[in-house]
């Protein structure tokens, strides 16, 4: 892929409908991008992927390496080149936004890619327990999620932003995932504090979706449900 093009599996829509039996491959994803996230089969924990390394930030707090030939039902990356890099402190999430605005002010309706690195104050995250049957919808998990604060913690942040016109095909607005630097802690970002960390951005115009060919995908009726889309992406 080109520096800075995004490539997706995929659709939320599929992921909220429970699509998530098969995907492609970690070694495929890999080979798309340096940064990314999305889940695993049956929605099994948070992933983050990072400079050639998938992760799998699971339940309970615990992070495993993925296999290569592990797969992805839901993911996005890109091979992340920063536009610009610059010394940030984030009170809220909210503040990435600002950042990303002040940094390039024509992106509503354009995607954004950034990694934040450093020691935050605290981060507050989750990881999906995984469904309990096959094609459980994600509107259900979000009641089962396990959800964790880190303070004083080092690690590196992945995110994306994506325009509003696009929420149910990805998560509209912010997507972001954490690994700590001792790969011991992560997950799904809920919310951040961080003084002097270092943000690198880019601008993505040109987006790659992939979709399944599986029969699940077939029937899925892949509606957007914007509500409850916010209420398990939030
Ligand atoms: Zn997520």
């Amino acid at each position: 892929m080109e520096d800075n093009h995004i490539y997706q599996y995929s659709l939320l829509n599929a992921l909220m409908d429970g699509v998530s039996e098969s995907g492609v491959t970690v070694k495929k994803f890999l080979s798309r991008g340096n940064q990314g996230l999305g889940t695993f089969v049956r929605m099994d924990g948070e992933l983050l992927s990072l400079d050639g390394k998938v992760y799998q930030l699971q339940s309970g707090g615990r992070v495993r390496e993925a296999n290569l030939e592990d797969q992805i039902p839901f993911g996005v990356t890109t091979n992340f080149v920063p536009q610009v890099t610059k010394q940030v402190s984030l009170d809220s999430k909210d503040a990435i936004d600002e950042e990303l605005d002040q940094f390039n002010a024509h992106s509503t309706n354009l995607f954004m890619t950034y990694r934040i690195t450093g020691r935050f104050e605290k981060i507050k995250a989750r990881t999906v327990k995984g469904q309990e049957y096959k094609g459980q919808p994600l509107s259900e998990l979000g009641d089962k999620q396990f959800v964790d604060i880190y303070e004083n913690i080092e690690g590196t942040i992945v995110g994306f932003r994506s325009p509003r016109s696009w929420q149910g095909f990805t998560v509209a607005g912010e997507h972001l995932h954490f690994l700590s630097v001792d790969h011991n802690a992560g997950g799904h970002v809920l919310e951040l504090v961080a003084s002097g960390v270092s943000m690198g951005m880019a601008t993505a115009s040109n987006v790659h979706i992939e979709l399944p060919t599986s029969d699940d995908f077939n029937n899925a009726k892949l509606i957007s449900d914007d509500a409850g889309i916010k209420k398990v992406e939030g």
